[in-house]
Formats: C-alpha cells, structure tokens, sequence
C-alpha cells in the first residue's frame, strides 16, 4: 500500500466516523478515538476492500459478516469501558471488534464458532501487534468459563435469548451487550448485572445480525 493510498484509507475513516457514528450521537470520546485509529480495511477481505468504510455490514466469508461500523462504535460505548476491565467477546468474525476493545480494555476473550475466520482475525491481529487478545474457537453462547468473571460481555450475533451462561460469568455490576430476537426482528439490549444477581435491562432499539448458533443459541 503505497503512501497516497494510506492517506486515502484516513480520509475515508474520518469520513465515516463523522457521517455515520457521531451524526448519530455516539459520543465517547475513547470510542470515537479507536475508531479512528484501527484500519478496519485490514480486517475486510480483498473482494470487498472498496466497501470497507460503508455505512453497511460487509461479507467476510463462510456466510458472515464484518458489522456495520456504526453498530460497532453502538455496542462498544454501550459498554463504557475505562481501560481495566476483562471482556468477553462471542462472535470474532473479522477480528475488527477484537482490535476496538482490545485497544479500550486491559484483556480480551473471544470466542468464534468459525475455525477458519478465528485463525484468520488471530493472524491479523497478532500482526498489528495486540497481545492482550485470546481467541478459542467453540460456541461461545456458553461463554468461555475458564477466565469468568468478566467486567463486559459482548455478543455480535442475534440470540434467542440472553444466554444463562453468559450472565454467569458476569461480574457485579458488569453489562452485558446483546442483540437478541429471530431473523426478522431483533433488538439491541443492554443488561447490567446487579449487587442481588438480577439483571437490569434496556432495549437500544431494531438491529440485523447473523444468528447466535449453538447450545444457547440458534440450533
Ligand atoms: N464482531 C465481528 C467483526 O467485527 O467482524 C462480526 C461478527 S459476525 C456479525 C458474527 C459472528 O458470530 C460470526 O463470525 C459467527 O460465526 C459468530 N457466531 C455465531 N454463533 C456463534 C457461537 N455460538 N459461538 C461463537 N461465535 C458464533
């Protein structure tokens, strides 16, 4: 990539970060920071390099998605991360997500149900240089129990139901970012664990995700 090109890639992020995050009031400042620095055309395959900085999701193979940049900047404000916190990603894909909390957490878990999208995200991110990033490949409605408990926990695909895992491996006063519904109708909800073990939830509205597979997801 020569000098005139990465400057292009630049110019587009910025543009997206203006038009798409901040004209839609996601206003942390952290947030809005990462996405600008991490090159989320690094994370988007070669086919598709031109639809990178898109105010849409863009196919990254084997029938999943890189999600709308928008979305990502969404879900991780929604987790007001403050640089200590462990995190528990379900859903890799890309690897893209993995780098923004990667640069906004002190440790991140993420489980992708994908062998051949969790090698590709690890080799990517491995070469920008993140080594506070775990990835296993399993299905992650069953969280990743080894290192529970988490500060955070984030789901980047559709689930029927908030997973009973997952709200396990929860801290106190964690939360919890989730879409769920069926694949008509989905919305994104945020829970935060309280001091008695309940949960209390807050609906952000319709959103498109693939589906959440597996023993607490979709079958
Ligand atoms: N966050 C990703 C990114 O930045 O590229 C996008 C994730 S994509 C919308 C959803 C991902 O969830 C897919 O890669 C899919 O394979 C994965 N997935 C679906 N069910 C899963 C499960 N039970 N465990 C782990 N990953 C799962």
């Amino acid at each position: 990539m020569g000098e005139e090109r990465a400057s292009t890639w630049d110019i587009l992020r910025e543009r997206m970060v203006k038009e798409q995050i901040e004209s839609r009031g996601v206003r942390d400042k952290r947030v809005l920071e990462v996405i600008r620095k991490v090159p989320r055309h690094l994370f988007v395959p070669e086919a598709y390099l031109d639809e990178a900085y898109d105010d849409h999701p863009v196919s990254i193979g084997e029938g999943q998605t890189i999600s709308q940049p928008y979305i990502v900047a969404l879900m991780t404000s929604l987790l007001e991360l403050k640089g200590d916190e462990k995190v528990l990603e379900i859903g890799t894909g890309s690897g893209y997500q993995t780098a923004i909390l990667a640069e906004l957490a002190k440790e991140v878990f993420s489980v992708e149900r994908i062998e051949s999208l969790a090698k590709k995200a690890k080799k990517r991110l491995e070469d920008l240089g993140y080594k506070n990033v775990h990835i296993k490949v399993g299905d992650g409605s069953l969280g990743w129990e080894e290192h529970a408990p988490y500060d955070a926990i984030i789901v980047t695909a559709a689930a029927p139901k908030l997973p009973k895992p997952l709200i396990d491996q929860l801290k106190v006063g964690g939360r919890i970012v989730i879409p769920i519904g069926d694949r008509f109708f989905q919305s994104l909800h945020r829970y935060v664990k309280k001091e008695d073990g309940s949960l209390e939830g807050q609906d952000f509205g319709g959103c498109v995700f693939v589906p959440l597979k597996g023993k607490e997801g979709w079958d």
